[in-house]
């Protein structure tokens, strides 16, 4: 977990204050204002992971002129992904588990901040699996601050929390708002002046149907959720092969972004001499002939090697380990220059080495995930698709060697 003081709380100065959990939708936008009617000062706390961002939450603090803390919880979620107490939502979604951990997380915040008590946007009834009396009852329980976690936009349909006992929050003046049904906060909305309506957890990809299978399937053949390997499935076609995990860009851009988080043992593979998809190949276990040995065969073989100028294996490596950098701590560096380099090898401006027999290229070649992926980049390639005989190019640790197949090698995958 890391902390960022976006806008850094002051000294508390009114008689309350309350850390409120701060998604930038519209239900914890009002649970603040409505808060702040009662004398209570405001210190949003909002989350990140890879799995959603916190841009809209900044941003609308910064408009509410509200104190901001961001907490990056991108290693605990996965945790909680691999191994939710409370099962899922729809989705791959942990939202019981999840929301449980950010008020735990709020809780423990609470003294560092000069905070009184958590308060987030929650409405009674308004999800049927996450939002209902139970649900919201579990998360109370696994935030483990029992009576300290108020929810005014429903606080009058559950019991009294400390705050409102103690005289902070007047009880009267909290809501007792029920259901999906909006009408009420589109009300509070228009009273408060506010012209934007964000949607709530919108954006978080543990519900979007097409990345929780693909997660589903990456945590059946990893047998666990690899940060690394988590980026690399957000973007592109993707393939799990009993060796190795593929994943093909479909445009310009998803080709840009897989050069970016490449990391220094995966295998890029592209068409050569046309116009076609950039795919990444991150092995399952990383061979010899792919991480330290290659490095020795390559020297061996200089002659038949191209190493387009540099050695990429040291330009890819990234600042260290981190949350989107794969499981060696190789990761973003310099992948502008790799895209760059793809965009030549497909103009013919840099031409790949034949890999002959016994070459490093053969060798790696012989993978047969290197190979599904060199007839997958043929493939979606139109220009290449057509063609009696097309060539691909690997691309690995600064070398460039040039696979050739027939049509009848990649016509299975039409
Ligand atoms: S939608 Fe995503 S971020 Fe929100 S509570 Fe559910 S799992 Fe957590």
């Amino acid at each position: 977990m890391e902390i960022f003081e976006i806008k850094k709380p002051e000294e508390k100065r009114k008689k309350a204050r309350a850390l409120l959990l701060f998604s930038g939708g519209l239900d914890s936008i009002l649970a603040g204002k409505l808060l702040e009617e009662q004398d209570v000062e405001i210190v949003a706390l909002t989350f990140r992971s890879q799995f959603f961002g916190a841009g809209q939450a900044i941003r609308l603090a910064g408009e509410l002129g509200w104190p901001l803390v961001l907490v990056d919880i991108s290693p605990e979620q996965i945790e909680i992904v691999e191994n939710p107490r409370y099962g899922y939502g729809r989705q791959l979604n942990p939202c019981i588990d999840c929301h449980g951990q950010m008020v735990r997380i709020a809780g423990e915040l609470l003294e560092r901040y000069q905070a009184d008590f958590v308060a987030t946007g929650e409405v009674v009834g308004e999800r049927p699996k996450s939002q209902n009396r139970q649900a919201l009852g579990l998360v109370e329980k696994l935030s483990g601050i029992k009576g300290l976690v108020l929810r005014p936009l429903s606080a009058r349909l559950l019991p009294a929390t400390i705050p409102e006992e103690k005289g902070l929050v007047d009880r009267n003046r909290l809501l007792d708002i029920f259901g999906r049904y909006r009408k009420k906060q589109l009300e509070l909305a228009e009273r408060y002046g506010l012209k934007e309506y964000p949607t709530p957890a919108g954006g978080c990809l543990l519900t979007d149907p097409g990345f929780a299978a693909r997660a589903r399937q990456l945590m059946k053949w990893r047998g666990k959720l690899w940060p690394g390997d988590i980026e690399l499935i957000k973007t592109g076609r993707v393939f799990f092969e009993p060796d190795g995990l593929i994943v093909v860009g479909r445009d310009e851009r998803e080709n840009e972004k897989i050069a970016a988080i490449a990391g220094k043992t995966d295998i890029l593979v592209t068409t050569a001499g046309v116009k076609g998809p950039l795919a990444a190949v991150r092995l399952k276990e990383v061979s010899p002939l792919v991480a330290d040995g290659v490095v020795k065969i390559s020297s061996s073989h200089d002659a038949s090697v191209n190493r387009a100028g540099e050695d990429w294996s040291d330009s890819l490596a990234g600042s260290g380990p981190g949350p989107y950098h794969d499981q060696e701590g190789a990761g973003i560096g310099r992948g502008a220059e790799l895209a760059r380099m793809v965009r030549q090898i497909q103009d013919g401006m840099i031409r790949p080495e034949k890999s002959g027999p016994g070459s490093v290229g053969a060798g790696i070649a012989s993978l047969s995930v290197v190979r599904k992926a060199c007839l997958l980049v043929i493939r979606y390639s139109r220009r290449a698709r057509d063609k009696e005989r097309a060539s691909a190019a690997v691309i690995h640790r600064g070398l460039v060697f040039e696979l050739e197949f027939q049509q009848a090698d990649w016509g299975k995958y039409l």
